[in-house]
């Protein structure tokens, strides 16, 4: 394998794409899992329409079964129709309306690609469409963008919603309390071997910056920008625009509480 891609359980590995920025961290994390010895894979987030990504993630897929994403955004998704030409492999999605002809996840239920079984899980919050996928028959959750392998993640308001993000992480933490995940395989950043630990971490971080933005409008803030500019200080500047729909996001929640 090249040096972005890499075999991380029995079942999965990934292939990083080449489009770093501030929201993608080092690139999309394109997951590749297939049941050992089994001929077909299944391919999460194919990522950016670009031709060399492509050909390695092809290159450790092989014959590809199935095409999964986690959410809409085009990190993800934007070589849905180039990677479903090259493969003609059928897609899914929770929202089909960005990806015509694939269809529709349901939570809860179970997908199976040749002895490959994954469990759907609805997770909302960072986007209405986000889902995370599990693997039945190993501790490892593909999480997309609703956890990152560093750093947290943003509520991409107005779609993106706070209050079904807390109880989406809730009902991961619970995963992990069941025994079910150990393992994150995120769709940005490194993987994470102690899914508990850092979901614990996520949900403190929306509690605090909850009270930061309660305070922030204790202290005189009108408007988002000026949250932002009393709550994140400790985030580069550059991501204050993505910080500000997370605050949106916030705002809302700490609006309908009332
Ligand atoms: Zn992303």
């Amino acid at each position: 394998m090249s040096d972005t891609a890499a075999k991380v359980t029995e079942r999965a590995s990934t292939v990083r794409a080449d489009n770093p920025n501030l929201m993608t961290l080092e690139g999309t994390n394109t997951w590749i899992l297939r049941e050992p010895g089994a001929s077909r894979s299944v391919v999460v987030d194919p990522g950016p329409p670009d031709a060399a990504h492509l050909d390695k993630v092809l290159e450790v897929a092989g014959d590809v079964g199935l095409v999964l994403f986690t959410h809409r955004h085009f990190d993800h998704t934007e070589s849905m129709q180039v990677f479903a030409e090259r493969t003609g492999a059928p897609a899914r999605a929770t929202d089909p309306e960005y990806c015509v002809g694939a269809e529709p996840l349901v939570d809860g239920e179970t997908i199976d690609v040749d002895g490959l079984r994954l469990g759907v899980v609805a997770t909302p919050g960072h986007t209405s469409d986000s889902t995370c996928f599990r693997l039945l028959d190993e501790p490892s959750l593909l999480s997309g963008d609703t956890v990152l392998g560093r750093g947290t993640t943003i509520i991409a308001h107005p779609d993106g919603v706070l209050g079904p993000y807390l109880d989406s992480l809730a009902i991961l933490r619970e995963l992990v309390e069941e025994g079910l995940v150990e393992r994150i395989l995120p769709g940005h950043g490194p993987v994470i071997d102690d899914a508990g630990a850092v979901l614990d971490f996520y949900l403190e971080h929306r509690q605090e910056r909850l009270d930061q933005v309660r305070a922030a409008l204790d202290a005189g803030a009108t408007d988002a920008r000026s949250v932002v500019e009393h709550v994140y200080t400790d985030v580069d500047e550059s991501l204050w625009g993505a910080a500000e729909l997370s605050v949106k996001a916030q705002l809302d929640y700490l609006q309908q509480q009332t």
